[in-house]
């Protein structure tokens, strides 16, 4: 059985960043990606200007930037805007594309049609080989195989739902309406040749039969009648990132923020992070690291407050006037993009 010293399992952005790290310190590293492809993943492609400025996503390989957030929150329009860019749509195949030449250059072997059907304490087996492994990085999305084999339960996911159109939107936009679609929002991201209109939420907190109802009759306000929705779920049950020699990055970690959906920066991280740690098994998590762990927290007390509904009506309701102040309002782009 051929040896790896550590094989990630997933080529999404959290295992191609985490081979990347390793690859660059010349440790010996395999990544299985079931698709032949990368970047095949459902998602509404939003950038803040930490993925460009912390990972060096180049801005050529995006779609759009935007200086501005346009947010309705009820029938009340701010603006989060600033004189320079910091939001940015991209296409995820684009993204796959640059994150793997740049894992690959840095000496990872990457195998895609690789798809692991089963895991043991020190070996996987995809439908093809068998490998053996020192360290196993889950970076296997929602559906964690790794996760389900640590026998890790996911008891908060967000059902999704997304339409793309053709039609050509200007304002990356964000809506806020509780009694639409609970304590998440819904988003208008335009891309270089069509937009995305999507919303998400948790069923613990509204219902997704409801939301369903609420998103085509939102669509409709804005003439889009395509009917094919997107969905993949998204795991932001964070439980741990280390258990013994396997680790759990990216969304199969529960990484996302419950209340943003941003998950793609904090998967680039957590694998980040992981590959560190292999490295130098002293490794202390950096403030960065923290950082995202903290802000989930905060924003999924905050869809707490949803269940005492009055708070997080009023809470939104205020958000425009404090968005009118200068200062606040850059406050509220740097806790996001910076
Ligand atoms: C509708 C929607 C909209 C979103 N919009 C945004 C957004 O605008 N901005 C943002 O930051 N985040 C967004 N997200 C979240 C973001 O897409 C994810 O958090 C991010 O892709 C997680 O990266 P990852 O590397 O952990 O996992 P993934 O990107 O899911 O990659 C996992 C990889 O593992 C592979 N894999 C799975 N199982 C196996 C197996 N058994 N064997 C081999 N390979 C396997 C998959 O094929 C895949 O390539 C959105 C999500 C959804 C669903």
């Amino acid at each position: 059985m051929p040896y790896f010293e550590t094989i990630i399992i997933g080529a999404g952005p959290a295992g191609l960043f985490a081979a990347k790290t390793l690859a660059k310190q010349k440790k010996q590293v395999l990544v299985l990606e079931k698709n032949s492809e990368f970047g095949k993943k459902i998602c509404a492609g939003g950038l803040t200007q930490k993925d460009i400025d912390y990972f060096k996503i180049p801005i050529s390989i995006c779609d759009q930037s935007f200086n501005s957030a346009k947010l309705v929150i009820f029938k009340k329009i701010a603006y989060l805007n600033q004189n320079e860019p910091y939001l940015y749509t991209i296409e995820r195949e684009k993204l796959g594309g640059h994150l793997s030449e740049q894992a690959k250059q840095a000496g990872a072997i990457i195998n895609t049609n690789s798809n692991v059907i089963s895991i043991k304490n020190n070996s996987v087996n995809t439908d093809k080989e068998h490998y053996t492994f020192k360290y196993l990085i889950g970076a296997d999305g929602a559906n964690s195989i790794v996760r389900k084999f640590l026998r890790i339960p996911t008891n908060k996911t967000l059902t999704t739902m997304q339409v793309r159109t053709n039609k050509l939107f200007k304002d990356f936009e964000i809506q806020i309406n509780t009694k639409l679609f609970g304590p998440h929002y819904a988003w208008i991201f335009p891309h270089k040749n069509h937009t995305r209109f999507g919303t998400a939420t948790d069923q613990q907190y509204f219902s997704i039969s409801k939301l369903r109802n609420n998103f085509f009759l939102w669509l409709k306000k804005y003439n889009v009648t395509e009917k094919d929705i997107e969905s993949f779920p998204i795991n932001y049950d964070f439980k741990g990132m280390q258990f013994n020699n396997f680790f759990l990055v990216g969304e199969a970690g529960g990484f996302t923020n419950g209340l943003t959906g941003e998950g793609i920066y904090n998967a680039l991280l957590s694998g980040q992070e992981a590959a560190k740690k292999i490295i130098d098994p002293n490794y202390n998590y950096s403030i960065r690291f923290k950082r995202i762990l903290e802000q989930k927290k905060f924003c999924e007390k905050f869809m707490n407050f949803y269940k005492i509904r009055p708070l997080i009506y009023l809470l939104y309701k205020l958000l425009p006037f404090y968005c009118k102040n200068k200062n606040r309002k850059s406050k509220i782009i740097n806790y996001f993009a910076n």
